[in-house]
């Protein structure tokens, strides 16, 4: 597999660079360089997830990694299922919270940490990641107790659910997490800054598990087939796909999906008050605003670094992002539409609640409406909780870890204080 850079094109790296070097230069995200089609989807659409996973990956990855090794770290990583349920006659969730953290991001997490752990060699690697909430848990729970593998992961404090805290910064050994006094962007932005500095990247080997990694955007187009291959052909054929929105990773990954001729109709981009992009394509100017936080606090992300992507893609494929599907939904607006599911019968939390609401809003008679729910309710439970009035089941994965202390380290947004957390490893 061959990709770009995307800032600078001259720069061209195959995908075991592009995973273990996470950015190219100037922090340009890396974009693959060939999306052939594939000729075989309905085929594709009968396998179970590890087979047809593995067929995907290997279509992308090419001759790098063998079917055999692919198929052995897709087994590794994939260990849990993506259900499709009905929500109404025509509206159905897509429910990727089934993993160790319960949230989608253990697909990206546990492919990625696989696909390091098999390119990486004797080499002592350092995973430095800035997270929203889920990310952390994923990478961490991903990496935890891997050999030769420090894992570092900064995030605001405070700006977490406590229970989504205690699920990462709770394991200790190869994992050291810290609580920054700051919003996400300054913590991505510290993280950004890490990879511009020679000198540490070569003397701590660092390496970003963000979503700017290509190998987790390649995971993450794989449930959209899952998905698929859960609908009938009638839904299949006019369907519209509702995607709650941060740093745009996800959806980068379903346009992929459908790049390889996934038949998806068109996707909708759905944000909380952090609506950089759908002002964007609203108004054509890019003006991000200070981040605010909200109840869906994982989408909390005023500047999305995948968004440079979409554009890419959307220019190669020769579409118009006025095809785009786009909306915003306020904290009210978002606990109105968790109201509405539970009175359906489908307990959702407020990113599943996003993307539901926008669905609603623009889904058409004939159409077919598909939304993803990120995380499981249970993350987010006190907003959940709060909103539905009644308490609500929490699974043993976080139950289990509610009363472990906290282990974080606490920082002010200082680049210099993580710099030197980061060599005294
Ligand atoms: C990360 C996350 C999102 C946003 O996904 P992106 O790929 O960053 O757009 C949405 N919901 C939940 C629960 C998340 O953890």
């Amino acid at each position: 597999m061959k990709l770009y850079n995307i800032k600078d094109n001259s720069e061209q790296v195959n995908f075991q660079q592009a995973v273990k070097q996470g950015l190219g230069r100037g922090q340009g995200l890396f974009f693959p360089k060939e999306i052939t089609p594939l000729d075989n989807i309905d085929a594709l659409l009968k396998m179970n997830l590890v087979d047809r996973s593995t067929e995907i990956l290997s279509h992308l990855i090419g001759d790098e990694l063998s079917k055999e090794v692919l198929h052995s770290i897709v087994s590794k990583a994939f260990t849990f299922d993506a259900p499709v349920k009905k929500v109404t006659d025509n509206i159905n969730a897509l429910e990727l919270f089934h993993g160790p953290t319960l949230a989608f991001k253990d697909f990206g997490g546990r492919f990625m940490a696989q696909c390091l752990a098999e390119f990486k060699g004797d080499d002592k690697i350092t995973i430095l990641t800035a997270t929203s909430g889920d990310t952390g848990a994923a990478v961490a729970h991903a990496f935890f107790n891997m050999e030769n593998i420090n894992v570092v992961i900064l995030y605001p404090k405070g700006k977490i659910s406590p229970l989504q805290e205690k699920l990462f910064c709770t394991l200790g050994g190869n994992i050291t997490t810290v609580a920054i006094e700051g919003t996400f962007d300054d913590c991505q932005t510290m993280v950004k800054q890490a990879f511009d500095d020679q000198e540490l990247k070569q003397a701590v080997g660092l390496n970003s598990a963000n979503s700017i990694n290509i190998s987790r955007l390649l995971a993450q187009i794989c449930y959209y087939f899952e998905a698929l291959a859960q609908l009938s052909a009638a839904q299949r054929n006019n369907l519209v796909v509702s995607v709650p929105s941060g740093n745009f990773g996800d959806l980068t990954a379903g346009l992929l999906a459908k790049s390889l001729g996934l038949p998806i109709k068109r996707f909708i981009a759905a944000t909380n008050e952090n609506d950089t992009v759908p002002r964007y394509l609203e108004e054509g100017t890019w003006t991000p605003k200070a981040t605010v936080a909200t109840i869906s606090n994982a989408m909390d992300v005023s500047q999305p670094n995948n968004w440079p992507r979409i554009e890419e893609l959307f220019k190669i494929q020769g579409w118009s992002l006025s095809e785009l599907g786009y909306g915003m939904l306020n904290d009210a607006q978002t606990r109105a539409s968790l109201l509405e599911l539970d009175n359906l019968g489908y307990l959702c939390e407020p990113h599943g609640a996003i993307a539901y609401a926008e669905l609603t809003k623009q889904l058409k008679e004939d159409e077919t409406g598909l939304f993803l729910c990120t995380a499981h309710p249970a993350k987010f439970k006190e907003s959940v909780e709060d909103i539905l009035g009644r308490d609500i089941f929490i699974p043993e994965e976080l139950a289990s870890r509610a009363n472990l202390d906290l282990l974080s380290k606490e920082f002010p947004a200082d680049f210099a204080m993580v710099r030197a957390l980061l060599m005294s490893l």
